[in-house]
């Protein structure tokens, strides 16, 4: 995984010091930069522009150069973003308060440090199409379809606002909310990076070593236990959505709809919520036939958590047991996963 002759440690997130990157300006994503790179790309200009700009362009033999197109779409887009900055501390004041009390009454549940004192550095970003077409185009910037978290940016949440829309369609801001609950899971869960210090004893900030069950040795091409740390995650965040549908969303943030409309809703919800990862979390559910599952919630968010977790892997999978889960996982045959877990003695799940 690295290079040089540095000596690499690892840190927990409450350790380093990270420079905090909260906002688009932050990431250098500002107007000016995504209007030129979208002008400059005929394809790109006719597909995310709106309507508003086409005739304008068609007229524009080179439209990088007219000044005129050049501040209207330069002044759309920092609108765009704009009224999305603010819808993100909107959610925060209003949204996250609410998620965070379902999230506690879940895993109150469970003999369970979380250090929700982390949520003081909570950053959120929403992606509109511009700023999204951007990231992906030039930063080579790949994530989950709808959210994600980066390797570099601990602290930030991505949610990318157009498919989000999409699915959802009149209820944009409870997709948002379900989302924003899964990437506050992982936020929330215990982190650890890896800094590299050089010879001079300068230390820099490298990636993650352990984000929740997810684990990357110093050598490790790839991370271990991927799949059932978002097995877990999404597990929770049903059960959390769960409350938050029932104790808050429609009692605090959308009070105009009767019990019908309710429950028609949170139906579709739940099902939407329950596609997501069905498969990782059914070899969750199979190994929780002998390991408790409380031992892979504490080992998604306490340091000391994670050592008894691997000893029940192995002692349950065998030595080679997490690697072997990890590539069956990995691949896309479901049934060799359920032949090995049999040959482990763990019995089959409808
Ligand atoms: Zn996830």
């Amino acid at each position: 995984m690295f290079e040089g002759k540095e000596r690499f440690i690892a840190r927990d997130e409450e350790e380093i010091k990270i420079p905090e990157k909260l906002t688009l300006k932050d990431l250098s994503l500002d107007p000016e930069r995504i209007t030129r790179a979208l002008l400059e790309d005929e394809r790109a200009r006719k597909e995310i522009l709106p309507q508003q700009f086409q005739e304008k362009l068609e007229k524009a033999p080179n439209p990088v150069e007219s000044k005129e197109i050049f501040e209207e779409v330069c002044l759309y887009i920092a609108r765009v973003q704009e009224n999305n900055e603010k819808a993100v501390e909107d959610y925060k004041k209003k949204v996250v308060p609410l998620l965070v009390e379902a999230l506690k009454e879940v895993l109150g549940k469970f003999q369970v440090n979380v250090n929700w004192e982390k949520l003081n550095n909570l950053g959120i970003i929403f992606l509109d199409r511009y700023s999204d077409w951007y990231l992906r185009q030039y930063r080579k910037m790949e994530g989950g379809v709808t959210a994600f978290k980066s390797e570099g940016l601990p602290r930030l949440i991505f949610l990318r606002l157009e498919p989000i829309q999409k699915i959802f369609e009149k209820f944009t801001e409870l997709g948002i909310s379900i989302y924003l609950l899964h990437e506050l899971l992982h936020f929330l869960s215990k982190t650890q990076f890896w800094m590299a210090i050089t010879p001079d004893k300068e230390g820099f900030f490298l990636g993650t070593r352990r984000a929740g069950l997810r684990v990357r040795g110093k050598n490790d091409q790839v991370p271990h236990l991927h799949h059932l740390n978002e097995a877990l995650t999404q597990k929770l965040t049903i059960e959390a959505s769960k409350i938050f549908l029932e104790k808050y969303y429609f009692t605090k943030l959308l009070t105009t709809l009767g019990p019908q409309s309710r429950e028609k809703i949170t139906q579709r919800i739940l099902r939407h919520l329950e596609e997501g990862y069905s498969r990782e979390r059914k070899v969750l559910e199979i190994l929780c036939q002998k390991i408790p599952f409380e031992m892979f919630v504490k080992a998604y968010f306490e340091k000391e958590g994670f050592l008894p977790l691997g000893r029940a892997l192995e002692r349950t999978l065998g030595k080679e047991g997490i690697r072997k889960l990890d590539e069956l996982m990995t691949g896309e045959n479901y049934q060799k996963i359920q032949e090995f877990l049999k040959e482990m003695g763990f019995q089959e799940v409808s």
